[in-house]
């Protein structure tokens, strides 16, 4: 099979295209022919070796995959079911999707919804099914269509794009945040009724500002999450997801103890079951699959350490799916 493969000898960190057998995949349950994966910012983190995100060495990369079980010694899954894998340490600790195989613990894997291609759920792919993580805490919270805008952050990128899809079907007034004026009739395709720059929100926030947004999904952090909950309407919610912008978050407490603003967290990898099922199953009733199209970019696996660098450069639209198959 053929993999990309990361190792780090002597601190010379290195990421290539290799081919070896599937007997030094890891352990597990379940072996799946992996037809597609996705290229996301943490992928992008992995094979650059920007940020300690794998954990062990050698690694194949990869926090997502979708294709069909070859061999199961589960009940859970039989040989020629489709099944598609975010996070749980996937990519970071267990060799993970950007393969040609994966073998891995059953629990992990969801059955693909059937309103999917295994190429469409991994042009969903974990930036995908975490904005719609995000888009359920909005409606947790109880956040209706009519309580005024959404701002959504990073709004060209993986999250934004599938984030400004799902709000704008559902009928949510998006306002989209981006450093990338150039690309505003692409959000304002997806569904975006306004478009804010980025440098706007950049800047060092006041504790408080002008009330605006009902609720946020951001997934820049720093200064952009700051400004964010401190311009968030009296009793609205920030869902909080990525630190595309830096992992700080230089604001104050009260937009949370003067206005009830509700920051949540939005954890995709050790997400619970359930809660992900609740997703997939969502996603295929609530994103627009010619959108989908429209946001995604497909590549090789021998692409993805380039295209790894313009990810991380803040230079990719929307969403790279990776065909893993020749
Ligand atoms: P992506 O496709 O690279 O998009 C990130 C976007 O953020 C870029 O397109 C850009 O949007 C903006 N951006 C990039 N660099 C920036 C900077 N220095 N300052 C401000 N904005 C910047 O990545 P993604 O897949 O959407 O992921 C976005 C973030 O969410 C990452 O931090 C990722 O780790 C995180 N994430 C977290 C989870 C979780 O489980 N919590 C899951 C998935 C992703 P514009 O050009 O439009 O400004």
């Amino acid at each position: 099979m053929k993999a990309l493969l990361i190792e780090n000898n002597n601190n010379v960190y290195q990421t290539e295209l290799k081919e070896f057998d599937d007997s030094l995949l890891p352990e597990g349950n379940v072996m799946v022919e992996v037809e597609y994966s996705g290229l996301n910012y943490k992928d992008a983190l992995a094979i650059t070796g920007k940020s300690p995100v794998v954990r062990q060495f050698p690694m194949v990369p990869g926090i997502d995959f979708a294709g069909k079980v070859i061999q199961s010694d589960s009940d859970k899954f039989k040989e020629g079911d489709t099944v598609v894998l975010n996070g749980w340490g996937v990519g970071e600790r267990h060799w993970g999707g950007l393969g040609q195989r994966a073998r891995v613990n059953a629990d992990w894997l969801i059955p693909l919804p059937s309103a999917f291609t295994t190429r469409q759920a991994m042009a969903i792919g974990t930036a995908g099914y975490t904005a719609m993580l995000c888009v359920l805490e909005l409606e947790k919270h109880g956040v209706k269509p009519d309580d005024g805008e959404i701002l959504v952050t990073g709004a060209a990128g993986g999250v934004g794009s599938v984030a400004i899809a799902l709000l704008a079907k559902l009928g949510y007034q998006v306002m989209a945040l981006t450093g990338r004026p150039s690309e505003a009739d692409y959000l304002k395709s997806l569904g975006a009724q306004g478009i804010i720059d980025r440098s706007e929100m950049s800047e060092p926030s006041r504790p408080l500002g002008k009330e605006r947004w009902a609720g946020v999904i951001d997934v820049v952090g720093s200064h952009v999450l700051a400004n964010a909950c401190a311009t968030t309407k009296y009793g609205g919610i920030v869902a909080a997801c990525g630190l595309a912008g830096g992992m700080d978050l230089p604001g104050s407490v009260a937009p949370f103890i003067l206005r009830g603003v509700k920051l949540a967290g939005v954890d995709s990898v050790m997400c619970p079951y359930e809660k992900r099922l609740e997703a997939w199953t969502r996603l295929a009733t609530d994103l627009d699959l010619e959108l989908l199209e429209s946001l995604t970019t497909d590549i090789q696996l021998e692409d993805a350490i380039e295209k790894s660098k313009a990810l991380l450069a803040g230079e990719i639209r929307g969403r790279l799916v990776v065909k893993t198959s020749s």
